[in-house]
Parts: C-alpha cells; structure tokens; sequence
C-alpha cells in the first residue's frame, strides 16, 4: 500500500507492483511512514483497510487497477 499524506490518499497495488514501483525518497520511506507518506507491506487486503482506519481514517482508500 503506498500511503499518500500530500493528497490523502491510500493505493493498494499487488504484491508485484509494490516490489516493482516502490521507491524510497526522502521524503517517502519503504516499509515506515515519514513525512510524505510511505510504502507499507500487508499481509492480505484485510490488514490494509486496518490499518487505514486506524492511522489515516481521513483518507481514501483504493485499489490500483493493477489489482
Ligand atoms: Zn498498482
């Protein structure tokens, strides 16, 4: 899941695009939120929409056509 602070937004890719596109900035980190936002790994779609709702419930949450 790339979370996105600069347009609250949250993309959930599949396992393959996230290993394949994400980059760390630094302002963006993989595996840990810094300012910007971050590149977190889930287990399963379930794990995301959790974690959504508890770290960034302001949010939107979506699924990357790549899903
Ligand atoms: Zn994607």
């Amino acid at each position: 899941m790339n979370s996105d602070k600069a347009t609250k937004k949250c993309k959930v890719h599949t396992q393959i695009a996230y290993t394949y596109i994400k980059k760390e900035t630094d302002l963006k980190r993989v595996g840990k939120l810094k300012r910007d936002g971050g590149w977190l790994p889930f287990e399963n779609h379930q794990e995301t929409w959790h974690l959504q709702q508890m770290e960034f419930p302001s949010y939107k949450l979506n699924d990357c056509p790549c899903r």
